[in-house]
């Protein structure tokens, strides 16, 4: 039974869904929910239903489509039904032509200040998708790096209206900002639309100001006229420079990192530099394009006063075999150098294709190494300067308070949130242990955390008193400077805040 204008297969073209097998009245397609690329997603045409048999998720092709975009089922509804009508599909979808008849009256551009407080409104009201979080894990980013740098999911087009006028209730102008203009109603809106979603990543200034913003497109755009085997386009500006009163974004070059490091690298993309910057600690300046570096020479300019003194080129591996990135390269050594700034060049294994590709293989690699050890036991063969002692404590929920049940017990951040607190109520809990572990020195937080978690697991030793460890469970890492809380959620562990001393004291 199907009582919509659209079908089962109208959701899997709208979501370009890569259809892996055909049979009689079901299909199956890479699954958009948990980016498995081996055709383990099932949909049923006629009973117009879905499940991924990787990941479990299951439904109807409204939630299908809610999820995949990370919308409600109702503007899910809209989206689907308006797209179809506008004929938005599919002759639209093509990379998109820019106007250069004079019909299109652009604004001046807004000040930076005015740029960076409307932008950073329009970020603070807008959400970011399960499917695109999955996304920026699997890049290696913790939920705490998410937060903080920002990312959103790019909203439903019919929201921007709306969204717009929210931010300016907030207070903030939007005309002169890039992405936003005036619509053909003569109400100002932003311009979001279905074929440009993805996700949407603040690009910052040097100065920590939001300057514009990039979208990472969830299906790349073709050129319809352009070579078949090239990939299309994966990101674009959010701009509105075709639109009435619209502006560029003028491509600013986004910075992460420490204003005043000695050495800072020069890559190709603003998300790719906040990877490597979570990965590495290093100061990365991240350009548009390999030669979109218009404003790369400001940037060099400023960071030479703030005590800079080298640029690595990090740009992707294929630089050795593409010229365009090679000609780029060589502009930069040239501003560099304007600039009395030392230049050098990054190379790395070729097996990997971007230094944010590179570093998390080998934060994978140091992972499994600390999992060995857990195992093999063999944490002994290193040199003494390569292992430390990390002195940490677990707090376990107790049920002996007379409460014999707890919402979250046992379960993730989400569970925890849901039963109304922000942080572990540490009230709730007991000191159970407190010890220390040996592990490389080199290991960062999370390693050490899988480490214990591996390790106090199943077969516990004898002088822990507590449970294997599990969701819910509070586990600090502390020494003399500092103490860290971390709460197991399902899969990892997440920072979080904890009053430890409010925790009831370790039994006799
Ligand atoms: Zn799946």
């Amino acid at each position: 039974m199907n009582d919509f204008p659209f079908g089962m297969m109208d959701v899997a073209a709208l979501l370009h869904l890569r259809v892996k097998r055909r049979l009689a009245d079901s299909i199956y397609v890479d699954c958009p929910l948990c980016g498995d690329t081996r055709g383990k997603m099932n949909i049923h045409i006629r009973k117009n239903v879905f499940r991924c048999n990787y990941c479990g998720e299951h439904g109807g092709m409204l939630g299908l489509y809610a999820k995949a975009r990370g919308i409600s089922s109702s503007d899910a509804y809209y989206e689907i039904r308006d797209t179809l009508q506008t004929g938005n599909f599919p002759s639209g979808y093509g990379i998109q032509t820019v106007q250069t008849t004079t019909s299109v009256q652009n604004a001046e551009p807004a000040s930076m200040e005015t740029i960076h407080q409307t932008l950073s409104t329009l970020f603070s009201i807008l959400s970011l998708s399960e499917a695109h979080r999955r996304n920026l894990r699997n890049r290696g980013l913790t939920d705490e790096q998410i937060e903080k740098l920002g990312y959103k999911s790019t909203p439903s087009y019919r929201l921007c209206p709306s969204l717009t006028e929210r931010v300016t209730r907030q207070g903030c102008t939007v005309k002169g900002v890039p992405g936003f203009y005036l619509g053909k109603d003569g109400q100002w809106t932003v311009k979001f639309n279905t074929k440009t979603a993805g996700i949407l990543i603040p690009v910052r200034g040097i100065d920590g100001w939001i300057r514009g913003a990039q979208i990472r497109l969830d299906t790349p755009i073709k050129d319809e006229n352009g070579d078949a085997d090239k990939d299309g386009a994966k990101y674009l500006w959010l701009s509105s420079r075709d639109k009435h009163m619209g502006v560029t974004s003028g491509s600013p070059v986004h910075f992460a990192g420490d204003p005043f490091a000695r050495t800072v690298y020069v890559t190709e993309g603003s998300l790719k530099a906040d990877i490597a910057h979570c990965l590495t600690n290093r100061s990365f300046v991240a350009v548009a394009g390999a030669n979109n570096l218009g404003q790369l020479d400001p940037a060099l300019s400023t960071l030479a006063r703030n005590g800079t003194k080298i640029i690595v080129e990090a740009h992707d591996m294929d630089k050795y075999r593409n010229e365009m990135i090679d000609m780029g390269a060589s502009r930069i050594h040239k501003t560099a150098r304007k600039y009395g700034l030392e230049f050098r060049r990054l190379t790395w294994n070729p097996n990997y294709k971007g230094i944010d590709d590179w570093q998390l293989a080998l934060r994978k690699k140091a992972m499994d190494k600390a999992n060995d050890f857990v195992q093999g036991g063999d944490i002994e063969a290193l040199l003494p300067a390569q292992r430390k002692r990390q002195r940490f404590r677990v707090y376990q929920l107790e049920f002996t308070d007379g409460n014999p049940t707890k919402p979250f017990a046992f379960a993730g951040v989400k569970a925890l949130r849901k039963a109304g607190y922000e942080q572990p109520p540490a009230p709730e809990y007991r000191l159970m242990f407190d010890s220390e572990i040996l592990c490389g020195a080199e290991l960062p937080a999370e390693g050490v955390l899988q480490q214990i978690f591996s390790r106090y697991n199943d077969d516990l030793p004898d002088d822990y008193h507590g449970r294997s460890i599990s969701p819910s469970d509070v586990v600090e890492l502390y020494d003399e400077e500092q103490r860290r809380y971390f709460y197991r959620d399902t899969e990892a562990f997440v920072e979080v805040e904890f009053s430890s001393t409010l925790a009831l004291p370790m039994a006799a």
